[in-house]
């Protein structure tokens, strides 16, 4: 299927600066980074993510600051935290336009994906009003596949359901 990869659109960091500062929120040099670090990152990193990144250059960074900057940015609605089903929530700048996301099911790899999805917020389908569509497909990045070479094919067995839990696993480098 031919799926285009949707423009991370996301307020600057002087804008961020503003809106934070409009809401009598404090914007310090840790947050501010936080801001430039999210700009057009299309990985959508974790809160621990985050902090790896900005720790290896700010010794002063707390990891519940990211978390704290990080739900204040999404219950703003700035950045969405999407729930694929890895451990760790992910952050995601990519609010404008409508998407779905790819999940590597073997390094947790996300990616931004525009599927044709029918089903617009007010139909109702089955009875259900529809608020939001949320579609994670599972599978193998390009660079797990080619880890993998023939042995990818194990992964998508007929009759596997949930890849990610009954998946060989292997052992995992953060
Ligand atoms: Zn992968
Ligand atoms: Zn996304």
């Amino acid at each position: 299927m031919d799926v285009a990869i949707l423009i991370v659109a996301m307020k600057s960091p002087e804008e961020l600066t503003d809106l934070f500062r409009a809401t009598g929120r404090k914007v310090t040099p840790q947050r501010r980074r936080i801001f430039e670090l999210l700009q057009g990152d299309g990985t959508h990193p974790s809160a621990e993510e985050i902090y790896r990144r900005l720790s290896a250059e700010m010794s002063t960074v707390s990891l519940k600051t990211v978390y704290q900057t990080l739900g204040e940015l999404a219950s703003m609605g700035v950045i969405l935290s999407v729930d694929v089903g890895t451990r760790s929530m992910r952050f995601d700048p990519n609010v404008e336009a409508e998407h779905q996301h790819l999940l590597c099911a073997r390094c947790e790899a996300v990616q931004d994906v525009t599927l044709p999805v029918e089903l617009a917020p007010g139909e109702v389908i089955d009875g259900y009003l529809v608020m939001r569509t949320d579609i994670v497909v599972r599978g193998l990045c390009p660079s797990c596949r080619a880890d993998l070479g023939e042995a990818a094919a194990k992964w998508v067995a007929p009759g596997v359901a949930g890849v990610a839990e009954q998946s060989p696993r292997t052992e995992k480098v953060l």
